[in-house]
């Protein structure tokens, strides 16, 4: 089969970037009677893919197939996945993680912790294997393109369920990219009271206003910290989401927590970064509270569900052909798309 590559990884002593090829690669084959194979409809572009290229956040020896967000039709499965109700055709997504079920964590029911889990990367590519407990059933009325984005979606659900946005909350969410977006929306359908967010690109802070914000502001015209508040009546806000992945912003989140707000750390930063706090003004007068989230097991169960009740199609910005994933990703490090989706059949 045909799949995206990581031909190269990053290297920090010369600062040459990682390097996305598509290559031939052997097809994957179903191992056992869970197993499934899928022919992958569409596969998008995670923000986290850019550290492939950019960095070595994910140091995995190369060259591997990459991607995790994907949809696609079932072509072959096991006797154990025919008997839990998956049939040849049927069109689904998956979670790329599969839990064990027995370590402390996954018994404590913290399984974003899972010590040992069973992680499928490599959707970029023609054909996948998962076994049937990854897999969700797509409602007929979601597309393969817009389920591909179920992966990032459950990620959104999670923040909003940790953040314990509620009725009535005002909700800023820095950085209006896809996950931005996707909280938003979400925000929304939880009751928020007043939604904001800040962004560089028009077209995103246009989107935003188009997806439920009440305020859409350009960080790069204006103190975003004293425009966000001025624009909530003078106050704070109940829930920041910090979903730009840039550090500068990180403090931003604490700033503009109103008394007894939460700052929801949504995005991912490299392992030196540092938050500097004032611990008395700042946490203790405050009573903040600051979560942290790396995955998005806890919203799985509702993605595709969800899926139904939002609208994720205006998120997709760029649709290429699989071949052309190199391209894809020179637009993914650049910054200015939302979401990118490779079409691989
Ligand atoms: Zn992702
Ligand atoms: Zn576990």
């Amino acid at each position: 089969m045909r799949a995206a590559c990581v031909t190269r990884a990053f290297d920090a002593a010369t600062n040459t970037p990682g390097k996305v090829e598509v290559i031939d690669w052997p097809t994957p084959a179903i191992s056992n009677d869970d197993e499934v194979l899928i022919r992958v409809a569409y596969a998008s572009i995670c923000g986290s893919d850019k550290h492939y290229i950019v960095d070595n956040l994910f140091p995995d020896p190369v060259p591997f197939v990459a991607g995790h967000e994907w949809s696609g039709v079932i072509e072959k499965l096991g006797p154990n996945a025919k008997a839990a109700g998956f049939s040849v055709g049927d069109r689904v997504t998956g979670n790329f993680l599969r839990e064990c079920g027995w370590c402390d964590n996954c018994r404590a029911g913290k399984t974003q912790f899972c010590a040992q889990p069973d992680v499928r990367i490599g959707t970029q590519a023609e054909y996948v294997c998962f076994p049937y407990q990854n897999l969700y059933k797509l409602p007929d009325s979601v597309g393969l393109d817009v389920a591909a984005l179920a992966e990032p979606f459950a990620i959104a659900i999670s923040a909003i369920i940790k953040s314990g946005v509620k009725l009535g909350d005002s909700v800023f969410v820095i950085g209006a990219g896809s996950i931005g977006q996707m909280l938003i929306q979400l925000a929304k359908l939880e009751g928020a009271s007043f939604i904001a967010t800040s962004a560089r690109t028009a077209s995103k802070r246009e989107l935003a206003l188009q997806m439920g914000a009440d305020c859409a502001i350009d960080p790069s015209a204006c103190d975003v910290t004293e425009e966000a508040k001025h624009a909530n009546g003078g106050k704070g806000y109940d829930v920041v989401f910090e979903a730009s992945g840039n550090i500068s912003c990180a403090m931003d989140a604490i700033e503009l927590i109103c008394p007894g707000g939460t700052a929801a750390y949504v995005s991912y930063y490299d392992f030196e970064s540092i938050l500097p706090l004032k611990i008395f003004p700042q946490i203790i007068l405050k009573e903040a509270t600051i979560k942290g989230l790396q995955m998005g097991q806890i919203g799985w169960p509702h993605s595709v569900r969800m899926l139904e009740r939002v609208d994720l199609k205006p998120l997709i910005s760029k649709v290429y052909d699989l071949e052309d994933a190199a391209q894809a990703y020179a637009d993914l490090v650049e910054g200015k798309q939302l979401k990118i989706l490779l079409k691989c059949s």
